[in-house]
């Protein structure tokens, strides 16, 4: 049996380590946080067949979530969008408890979860990762699970030549700030669920959700927001919002949330990035509970199948391999189309609601985490459609014109995926996959 270190108590990372302790490894979780002090304060959702898909128990206390989204222009003369209720229905939960749960989940299955300990880099032999650093004191295992989320300090001190770490740009991630707030006696509001696409494309967005018995506020920008501005926005929310009261009763959180296509690269010998560590989320909203989830139990039905424990790159590609077509790849395309919001002004944003070029159904499609729609040789000729829609409006064209030629490059590179392990093949497919990211997004 195998020594398996599980870096940080990343959720897909959680719930490999479940598996691979269920089937007899010995598994150890170091995280760097007190117990009780996991997860963000704020309840979030995530699909339903996560937990069935991942074969593990639902709590009987998740509770179903909402989804009737409606999304506002800035201009008053642009009517908001409110979504259909999805088919994909969703749970939400309180993080620190759902956290809580699945290390207890952990324990129970024989894996041992070490708070407080802080991982500082990785350790390499060779090509090879064989362990991970607490500053001084120095832990070996047969392979290390980067559970560690998006700043993980063994993934970003991973040498260049193995092809998985990349630079985060600006627009791969967005800063967040999330509270709640009491709920006022005014009436209940005609849309629930707010979200305000106001500003220019290259500042993010915010959303105010009321509650029966609270207000759920977040904002998400492109850079790191200073105290000023979270408080304008939360002024400006109050002011539409008359249901948010001024006192905060839970979060009140920065953090920082992946919305890129997936690292191209997910392993090396001794070595698999899960979860936000891997940019492993919808790239339009920031989502990546179920994504981690699946990715946790496609990588524990990998290492299981390695008999010989050798747990090297060439073992660790079935993972990568059915990552990609079972997540990734829808990942990536949604990846395509949120590459567009750095590149609209406020003014083009409430063109496509004003002119109807952009419809309530392909935004629930990007929400639902499909986009096949718009991925499909009927979807090119609708956008095709909407480029007529967009009369004499230059930018406009010009953009939706760019997505045709980038879903069209992106359908070759996803052609070209290596259906089998062979390194230079797959450091060649990376490069490209890496490159096309790379040309078709707004510099910084
Ligand atoms: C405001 C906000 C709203 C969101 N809303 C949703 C939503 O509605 N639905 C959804 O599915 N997702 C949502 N997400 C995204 C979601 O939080 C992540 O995608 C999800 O948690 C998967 O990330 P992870 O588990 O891999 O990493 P994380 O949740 O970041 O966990 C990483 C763990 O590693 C530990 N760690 C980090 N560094 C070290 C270190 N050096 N040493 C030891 N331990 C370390 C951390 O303490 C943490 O416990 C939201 C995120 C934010 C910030």
């Amino acid at each position: 049996m195998a020594n398996i270190i599980v870096a940080g108590c990343g959720h897909g990372g959680l719930v490999a380590a479940i598996k691979l302790a269920e089937a007899g490894h010995s598994v150890k979780v170091y995280e760097k946080s007190p117990r009780g002090q996991i997860g963000h304060a704020q309840s979030d959702a995530f699909d339903f067949d996560t937990f069935t898909y991942a074969d593990l128990p639902i709590a009987p206390y998740f509770k179903r979530g909402r989804n009737d989204i409606t999304f506002f222009p800035a201009a008053a003369d642009a009517d908001p969008l409110t979504i259909p209720a999805f088919d994909v229905d969703s749970y939400i939960v309180d993080r620190k408890e759902l956290i809580e749960y699945l290390i207890e989940l952990t324990e129970n299955a024989g894996a041992e979860v070490i708070f407080e300990k802080e991982i500082t880099a990785p350790i390499l032999l060779g090509n090879r990762v064989v362990g991970i650093e607490l500053g001084d004191e120095k832990i070996y295992g047969d392979l290390v699970i980067d559970a560690c989320g998006v700043s993980s300090p063994i993934r970003s001190k991973l040498p260049d030549f193995l092809g998985i770490n990349r630079p985060v740009g600006k627009y791969d991630i967005v800063h967040s700030y999330r509270a709640y707030f009491n709920r006022t006696d005014a009436p209940e509001p005609r849309y629930p669920y707010q979200l305000y696409l106001q500003k220019d494309g290259t500042i993010g967005f915010s959303w105010m959700i009321t509650e029966i018995e609270r207000t759920d506020a977040l904002i998400c920008r492109f850079y790191n927001p200073d105290d000023n501005e979270i408080l304008e926005e939360l002024r400006d929310l109050q002011e539409k919002n008359p249901q948010m009261g001024t006192d905060m009763i839970y979060g009140g959180c920065r953090s920082v949330i992946p919305v890129c296509q997936p690292l191209g690269m997910l392993i090396a010998d001794g070595y698999a990035a899960i979860g936000d560590c891997a940019f492993m989320t919808i790239p339009v909203k920031g989502s990546g509970i179920t994504y981690s989830f699946k990715a946790g139990k496609m990588l524990a039905d990998c290492v299981l199948k390695d008999t010989d424990g050798f747990f090297d790159a060439e073992s660790l590609w079935d993972y990568q391999r059915r990552f990609f077509k079972e997540i990734g790849f829808g990942a990536c395309h949604l990846a395509i189309l949120k590459n567009i919001l750095p590149y609209l002004k406020k003014e083009q944003v409430n063109e496509l609601f004003r002119l109807k070029i952009i419809n309530s159904n392909e935004l629930k499609d990007i929400m639902t985490n499909t986009a096949n729609t718009i991925f499909s040789t009927k979807g090119i000729a609708a956008i095709r459609d909407k480029i007529k829609m967009a009369g004499n409006n230059s930018t406009i064209k010009d953009i939706l014109s760019n997505i045709v030629v980038w879903i069209g490059k992106f359908f070759v590179i996803e052609a070209a995926f290596p259906s089998k392990y062979d390194r230079n093949d797959i450091q060649k497919w990376v490069r490209r996959y890496n490159d096309f990211f790379e040309n078709i997004k707004k510099p910084d």
